[in-house]
């Protein structure tokens, strides 16, 4: 029988493209998700159990049922600027969700964690790229709820004898290769769902800053792919690590794009040229966010970024966008 893994947040942007994954490599994932921002078409990998983080006794019946020895804990609130207008909700979400999670996994026998964390524990870090000692120091909300998290699954991993990956995402972006799988465009606030749907609808596009302290003045970012992204969790659950202890990487490729030249790429894919309007910086953007150590997940995990193309990041992304909005 396929051994079974709990993902939570298997709705969402990433989870869904780890719940293939999962089952592409003979695991069962199983979806928990309150379906606030996943979409309950993606859930097609596995069962599903509709619940929120927070409630303990949903938990408390999932882990019960399905038994799973990994938990893959996705589900939390992702929205820098909104966690600065809701700090109390991404607290509480976030922070406390994975703490509850952590608890209620102790009390089911779960043998290993693997938590999304993100580049955005770093605040802006001093130089580039970012290794992983490079102190950390959020700027906002959403930053600090998962540096949080990160510190009490550091604290109680020994006690709870479960092994604990984290994994701190750089830019996550693209769609799944096969288009089945994507990003929602809808209220999108990323750079790539953004120049994509600039593109096809031909909307004004707003660059946030063009004076920053990089080549041409706009932010660099390292975009790393969803793909790619998810499938370091199966690399986690082949090499697990030892009970009670925690091991941590920079999720990235270790270069970065200028958001002009990821404008250009969209611009050569989509074949249309965008209505570029020049803005001010957006509050709490660092100019150049670049992914170092990434060797370490290579050495350790066998990992190593597939899709490190820019074309072919948005490309997944196009066609994602013509899959949703074909009639
Ligand atoms: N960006 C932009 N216009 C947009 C959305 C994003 O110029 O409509 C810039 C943003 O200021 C940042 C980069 O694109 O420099 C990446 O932003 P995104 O929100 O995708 O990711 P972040 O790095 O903020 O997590």
């Amino acid at each position: 029988m396929s051994e079974t893994v709990l993902v939570t947040g298997g709705a969402g942007y990433i989870g869904s493209q780890c719940c293939k994954l999962l089952a592409a490599n003979g695991y069962r994932p199983v979806t928990y998700d309150n379906t606030s921002s996943g979409r309950p078409e993606f859930v097609r990998y596995g069962p599903m159990v509709e619940g929120d983080i927070l409630d303990g006794c949903r938990l408390d019946a999932a882990l019960q049922e399905y038994r799973p020895k990994t938990v893959v804990h996705f589900a939390a609130l992702i929205e820098v600027e909104e966690s600065t207008r809701e700090p109390t909700l991404y607290y509480d979400v976030n922070a406390c969700g994975t703490l509850a999670l952590i608890e209620k996994c102790k009390e089911h026998g779960v043998e290993q964690f693997i938590f999304s964390s993100t580049a955005a524990v770093y605040g802006e870090p001093p130089s580039s790229p970012v290794t992983l000692d490079t102190p950390t120091g959020p700027i906002n909300p959403y930053g600090w709820s998962k540096l949080m998290s990160e510190r009490f699954l550091e604290d109680c991993a020994s006690d709870a004898e479960i092994g604990v990956t984290i994994f701190r995402y750089f830019n996550a972006s693209g769609s799944d290769p096969d288009a089945e799988l994507g990003v929602n465009f809808d209220g999108a606030s990323h750079l790539i769902p953004r120049l994509i749907f600039a593109a096809a609808e031909g909307t004004p596009f707003s660059i946030f800053g063009t004076d920053y302290d990089t080549a041409d003045g706009t932010c660099v970012r390292d975009y790393i792919h969803v793909w790619d992204v998810a499938n370091a969790h199966i690399a986690a659950l082949k090499l697990q690590v030892e009970a009670g202890s925690v091991r941590r990487f920079n999720i990235g490729v270790g270069r970065g794009f200028s958001v002009k030249e990821v404008l250009d790429s969209v611009e050569r894919i989509t074949g249309s040229q965008i209505d570029v309007q020049q803005k001010g910086r957006r509050a709490g953007d660092v100019s150049e966010l670049i992914a170092g150590d990434v060797e370490k997940a290579a050495v350790e995990l066998g990992w190593k970024a597939e899709f490190t193309d820019i074309d072919e990041i948005v490309r997944h992304v196009w066609n994602w966008y013509c899959v949703e909005n074909q009639t």
